[in-house]
């Protein structure tokens, strides 16, 4: 058994529906995903190659509350659909791409929007606009066996009991046995690895004291509060 020299970190997991834990090993997420979406962030919505950024494994956080982050004043809900993968590979075809998935999550890819809009403008990297403490909200994983594998059906966020965001998952550009093979084109996926697949229209700003509400049709609710 290997000595560590300090004390181990703990794993980050996502809880799973009826008990257990699902342990995370990358989380990738996918930009622009949704047509409407990539539309109000001032692109072509037409279907150029993907591209991903990076959370990290300890971004994601089950425990219903987000705390507002230091250093920005414009912090964005995107609610996304998460996939979970039980194995991986490199070179997947798109055909055998969902034999890799484990199950479903509601998750949100919170964003400081304006730290990501200097670092976009900088050509700098994103991480400090999506990779901060606590920046994925995630809601327990549905099995592939329990609610097969979703990619219809309404994907919603609502603000204080008010849509906020709104959208059909058939409407994803890169769908997602699609996402993972390309990914898996770049990179060796692996068994913990999840992907967030993009977020539809309607990403906009909270504030403390607000609640998110995620529906994803299949999947259980998510209520996160903004703290
Ligand atoms: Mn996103």
């Amino acid at each position: 058994m290997t000595d560590f020299v300090i004390e181990t970190p703990p794993t980050p997991t996502i809880p799973v529906v009826g008990g257990g834990a699902f342990p995370v090993r990358r989380v990738y997420c996918i930009g622009r995903n949704y047509a409407a979406h990539a539309v109000e962030m001032g692109h072509d919505p037409d279907r150029e190659p993907p591209f991903f950024f990076q959370k990290n494994p300890n971004n994601l956080d089950a425990s219903g509350t987000f705390p507002y982050p230091p250093h920005s004043e414009d912090v964005h809900h995107e609610v996304e659909l998460l996939v979970a993968l039980k194995s991986g590979g490199t070179n997947i075809k798109i055909e055998d791409a969902l034999d890799h998935v484990w199950g479903y999550a509601a998750s949100l890819d919170m964003t400081r929007r304006d730290l990501q809009g200097q670092a976009k403008k900088m050509g700098r990297p994103w991480e400090i606009g999506k990779a901060f403490e606590l920046s994925g909200p995630v809601g327990p994983l549905q099995s592939v066996a329990n609610v097969g594998h979703p990619d219809a059906g309404l994907i919603e966020l609502k603000v204080n009991g008010e849509v906020k965001q709104t959208g059909d998952m058939n409407q994803m550009i890169w769908k997602v046995p699609e996402m993972i093979s390309y990914l898996s084109d770049y990179f060796e996926l692996a068994a913990g690895d999840v992907i967030m697949s993009g977020t539809p229209s309607g990403v906009g700003p909270v504030q403390r004291g607000d609640e998110m509400v995620v529906t994803i049709q299949g999947l259980d609710e998510l209520t996160v509060k903004v703290i």
